[in-house]
């Protein structure tokens, strides 16, 4: 990408044009360091004109095949419907943008993804987790800076990457299926202290046999809410433990109901408070994310990396060892 005109971007994406927004977007994922500095200026002057009331910023999380594709196409299309803009963005640490990605949209979407009141943007490609939350938490700025006052976060359901969607959002909602008794027990518990809302999906009779999955998934719900009580003991907000269908819509405005009752319950003042918190832990993610990359870089490990590997690994040297030699060789390295 060419040096930006970032008068040129600010004006277009303040206009509500997506090729704008689209390209400011893929200037925030940009590592090179021209690009990082022009994306600084562009938010700073995008700050300068933000929405009198934040956009509703949601995560979005579950298993793959939860139904987290479905759930967004039908929660997006209710909402665009009403009046909203909705940006969809997706945090995947492991995924590799290819040409094919914008197809997939297609098809993992259909509707949403050709409503103009809709931009949907696949995850930054592979990178760590920590870059590539930070890309996604600088397109939210975007999207909000271009007039999308709801911004829905797809994280994949496993691994870290959900407690990292979670510091970046307002509300945290988290599909399930229908699971009871011993089941539940595959749902870590560190889903259930950071879920402000909780949705069992596919609460429908669709599918295998046709089975009348909403009793079950009722039943499911129950279940859930009881575990999530002994979790997390009394609190100010219990979260919701509700049914859905994403597939045949059913729920699906109970669900937004219940997202937007949690942003209620926060306040304006809250919600502000929590944004700022989030951001003091967001520069800290940034920092790290920065030193991990610096010594990447760093000519002096690079020079000790083979042999530090093979003392470690036939035994010679001990771990705490070949960690002291490797940030020796760090801080010796010239700094310009
Ligand atoms: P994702 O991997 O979490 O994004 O899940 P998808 O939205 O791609 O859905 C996975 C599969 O479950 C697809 O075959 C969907 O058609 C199906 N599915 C999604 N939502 C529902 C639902 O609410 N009810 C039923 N019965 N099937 C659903």
């Amino acid at each position: 990408m060419s040096a930006p005109d970032l008068d040129a971007l600010v004006d277009g994406i303040r206009a509500g044009q997506r090729a704008m927004a689209a390209r400011a977007i893929t200037l925030v994922e940009s590592r090179r360091a021209d690009h990082r500095a022009a994306a600084r200026e562009l938010l700073a002057r995008l700050a300068e004109h933000a929405p009198p009331t934040p956009a509703v910023r949601v995560g979005i999380s579950g298993v793959p095949g939860v139904g987290k594709s479905t759930f967004i196409e039908t929660l997006g299309t209710h909402l665009t419907a009403r009046g909203h803009r909705v940006g969809v963005l997706a945090v995947d640490p492991s995924s590799v943008r290819t040409g094919g990605s914008v197809l997939g949209d297609k098809t993992r979407m259909p509707a949403l993804s050709v409503d103009p009141n809709a931009f949907i943007r696949p995850s930054p490609s592979a990178g760590t987790l920590g870059g590539v939350a930070a890309a996604t938490s600088q397109a939210m700025s975007v999207l909000e800076g271009a007039g999308y006052d709801v911004v829905l976060v797809e994280t994949v359901g496993v691994g870290q990457s959900e407690i990292t969607v979670a510091g970046m959002v307002d509300t945290f909602l988290f599909l399930t299926l229908a699971r009871t008794g011993d089941q539940l027990q595959g749902i870590k518990k560190g889903i259930l202290e950071i879920a402000d809302v909780i949705a069992v999906n596919k609460a429908d009779a669709e599918g295998a046999g046709g089975v009348d999955r909403e009793v079950e998934a009722r039943a499911a719900a129950r279940e859930l809410a009881g575990a999530m009580r002994m979790v997390r003991g009394p609190q100010e907000w219990a979260p919701p433990v509700v049914t859905c269908s994403g597939l045949t819509g059913t729920g699906v405005d109970d669900v937004w109901e219940r997202v937007l009752a949690h942003r209620d319950h926060l306040g304006r003042d809250g919600l502000l408070a929590k944004r700022a918190q989030q951001q003091l832990d967001f520069t800290w993610t940034l920092v790290r994310d920065q030193l991990d990359e610096r010594l990447r870089r760093s000519p002096g490990v690079a020079a000790l990396r083979d042999e530090l590997a093979a003392d470690v690994l036939s035994g010679r040297l001990s771990a705490p060892a070949a960690a002291d030699r490797i940030l020796a060789a760090y801080d010796a390295d010239p700094r310009d």
